[in-house]
């Protein structure tokens, strides 16, 4: 006789974890889609679905490894293309990038949950922007950790205070995690502010987990100032990958670089060592495509430049925001995204879930809600700049329309 089955339980600290950019809101429009509604999805900061190839160079680095054997590579990735990201590293300045302290992965993802695996203990709290990308909170919680906000506000120019920052450190905090240039805000954090952030790391002898995977995106002359170089010997994780910058998502490469003293390293090092040994390696042709990227031509800033796909995106956005009066945007100066604000009488009794719902079952248009990137407001959302300038008028056309609306209701 079977027994009477009973339904599976879950993990219980999943039910603390969003990840809207792919929620509700995407299973919606896959069902609108499947009904035959054309929608313009703008929640996803995935190049090759807005007709982004990955560079011809890549394309043959990898085409060429096809068809050799394929073992399973070290488990911090081949060495030639750990070589080629510690070369690159060290023409920015990180003191001690070698080899054989970078780790390959599957996307830059992969990286961030084994990184917070390897330092949390349950309780810990690890020091999150808001708004953040949702993983960094969303690992440090399934990694038993606490993610604790420090705001980055739209009248600060989305940039963080690192003396309020400092008054959230505890006994329990064990990291930074910094996103510059940032997503989803745009923010591209000036030298002097991430010399106050290092400084409060040393004091308080944080690690840094520095995602710079928008390295290269930056606009209107903005500066990316890494921030490694400045942390010297202070133990430093910096993150990045092929996913933007070279516009190869779907790939899913990524890598981290750990610098700092080796006696300030401790266990980490060797953790980092163990957990990505038990993941065996990351997809092994993507790895190949890795020292063409960082060693071979700079192919993004021409789009980043005025003529650029993503200038003139981004510069149509802007002109949108400006001409509306129920929208207000801090302009973004890096990264692939813009993050407006709704201001004026549309913004009462704002709901940025509602709002999104509404635009896309009325307007065909998918955005991301602002609090899904935890920030304690409800009044903002998401478009990615990735799709034609022209699809972007239309877009904030739609959104303009919606917006007069709700302010006359
Ligand atoms: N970090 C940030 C700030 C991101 O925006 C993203 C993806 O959008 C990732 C990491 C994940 O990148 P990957 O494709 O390398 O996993």
């Amino acid at each position: 006789m079977s027994t009477p089955s009973k339904p599976l339980v879950t993990r219980e600290r999943l039910s603390e974890v969003r990840y809207e950019i792919r929620g509700e809101l995407a299973r919606r429009a896959r069902e609108l889609e499947a009904q035959g509604r054309k929608l313009i999805k703008l929640n996803i900061g995935n190049p090759g679905a807005f007709g982004f190839r990955a560079p011809e160079h890549l394309q043959r680095a990898i085409a060429d490894d096809m068809g050799r054997t394929d073992p399973y590579t070290h488990q911090q990735g081949l060495p030639v293309a750990r070589e080629a990201i510690a070369a690159a590293y060290a023409r920015r300045g990180v003191p001690d990038a070698v080899a054989d302290r970078v780790f390959l992965g599957n996307g830059v993802s992969e990286l961030i949950d084994l990184s917070l695996r390897a330092l949390l203990n349950p309780g810990d709290e690890v020091l999150v922007p808001s708004p953040d990308y949702p993983l960094w909170s969303a690992a440090t919680i399934l990694n038993d950790g606490r993610p604790v906000y420090y705001r980055c506000r739209p009248e600060n120019g989305f940039l963080p205070d690192p003396v309020e920052m400092e008054t959230l450190v505890s006994s329990r905090t064990r990291a930074i995690v910094l996103i510059n240039p940032n997503n989803p805000a745009g923010a591209s954090y000036p030298r002097e502010l991430l010399e106050k952030i290092v400084a409060i790391a040393r004091k308080h002898n944080l690690l840094l987990l520095v995602d710079e995977i928008y390295d290269q995106i930056l606009y209107d002359g903005a500066q990316f100032q890494p921030v490694a170089p400045l942390a010297g010997d202070h133990p430093c994780l910096t993150f990045s990958g092929l996913s933007k910058v070279h516009r190869a998502c779907g790939w899913r490469v990524g890598w981290m670089l750990l610098s700092g003293a080796s006696e300030r390293l401790g266990e980490f090092r060797a953790a980092l060592d163990l957990l990505s040994a038990l993941r065996l390696c990351a997809n092994v042709p993507g790895q190949y495509a890795i020292e063409a990227a960082v060693s071979g031509p700079d192919t993004i800033s021409p789009l980043c430049s005025p003529g650029g796909r993503l200038y003139e995106t981004r510069r149509a956005v802007i002109e949108a925001c400006e001409a509306s009066e129920h929208l207000s945007l801090v302009v973004p100066s890096g990264a692939l995204y813009a993050f407006p604000a709704v201001i004026g009488p549309a913004a009462q009794g704002f709901d940025d879930h509602d709002f999104a719902l509404q635009l896309m079952e009325e307007e065909g248009v998918l955005v991301v809600p602002g609090s899904s990137f935890n920030v304690p407001y409800r009044n903002h959302f998401r478009v990615t700049l990735l799709p034609e300038a022209s699809v972007m008028r239309e877009v904030f056309g739609r959104i303009d329309k919606l917006l007069a609306r709700r302010a006359e209701a």
